[in-house]
Order: structure tokens, then sequence, then C-alpha cells
């Protein structure tokens, strides 16, 4: 099973909950390989010497607290500074993941992706400081988000899959500890119209 996760391609066709391989359950629960990575992770934003508790991001206020980034309200006020993780990644611009998103659905939907996009993250980062998008790049049928963090693509890409169908494959470089999503929506045979009450 962690083979699966961690370097085979994992392809969800439309509407398909598992994967082949024997029917190992692929991406929608996710839980325990989320676990798996954590065990497994090398990532170098977060190896040497921890900052000491508490420390504060001058970039974006997270604290070092409790032995890992948080949102606080309050911290002392001659707590030393360091730079989180995810404000390196962002100042080096240095993902730790990709979601690709193209197809002809993209085209005629682009803004909406866009959209579904920034609300996730949003969502992500208000539990973890250091789940976030360093940035999005549009075009005409392609756009690229790319994240600090290894699990806010395969939220961004469930949650196109959940919506839209389409198809939805996901690789995990553990070597780089970099985590690849493509999402692709044709047309109307792959991605489904959104309903009234998505379309903003
Ligand atoms: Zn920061």
């Amino acid at each position: 099973m962690r083979r699966v996760w961690h370097n085979k391609r994992i392809h969800l066709g439309k509407g398909t909950p598992m994967a082949g391989n024997g029917g190992v359950a692929a991406f929608i629960t996710d839980s325990r390989k989320d676990r798996l990575i954590h065990e497994r992770i090398h990532d170098p934003y977060k190896t040497g010497d921890k900052p000491p508790e508490p420390s504060v991001c001058p970039v974006c206020k997270a604290v070092f607290k409790g032995g890992h980034w948080q949102w606080l309200k309050s911290w002392p006020m001659d707590s030393p500074t360091a730079i989180c993780p995810a404000c390196r990644r962002i100042r080096d611009n240095y993902p730790a993941g990709v979601v690709t998103m193209s197809g002809d659905f993209i085209r005629r939907h682009r803004q909406e992706i866009v959209n579904l996009a920034r609300r996730h993250e949003k969502a992500e980062r208000a539990l973890h400081p250091l789940h976030r998008i360093i940035s999005i790049e549009e075009h005409t049928d392609m756009v690229m988000v790319a994240t600090t963090d290894i699990h806010l693509p395969k939220r961004i890409g469930q949650a196109l899959h959940r919506a839209y169908k389409g198809s939805l494959d996901l690789h995990y470089e553990k070597e780089c500890c970099f985590v690849r999503v493509n999402w692709t929506a044709g047309d109307e045979r792959h991605g489904r119209e959104p309903s009234p009450k998505k379309r903003r």
C-alpha cells in the first residue's frame, strides 16, 4: 500500500472512487497515507535546528510553539524571530507541490477553478499555517498552482474531482519530498458543468 502512494501513478477515471492495483483505495481515504508521508518525509525546509519556543515569523506572524507552527492570538513581546518554512519557500519560490489543471474545461471555467483553489487554501491555511499557495499561473486552457506543502495540492485535486469529475492523478516523489497533482477535464464528457449554486 505504501508503494502505491509513494511512487506509482494513481489515476482516478470519471467518478471512479478506487484505483487499480488490487483495489487499493486511492486518494479518497488518505489519512493513513498522510501519516505515512509524515513518517518518511525528508523536507529540506524542516530539517536542522528547531527555533526556540515561542518564535515568531516576522513575515506571516505564525508562532513556533509546542513543536510546530501555529496561529496564536498573542505571544511574549520579547519572543525571538524565525522565518517559518512556508515563508522561506515563498521567498525562494521553491514549491513542495504543484497542481496542474488542464483541458477545455479550464478554457470555459478558469476563474471558477482559480477561486476553488483559493477557497481551499484559505480553509487549509487557517488550520495549518505552513499550507499555502505560492503562486498561480494562468493560461488559456491550463492553470498551475504551486504550494508550500505536499497536502494542499491533494486537497485541491480532490475538490476538483468531486465537483467536476475529470481525471485526477498524483505523483509523490519521495526522494525530493514533492507532490505533483494533475487534473484534466476535456469537454462535457469529462468536465461536469458546475451547478448554478457554484457558478458565482
Ligand atoms: Zn512565515
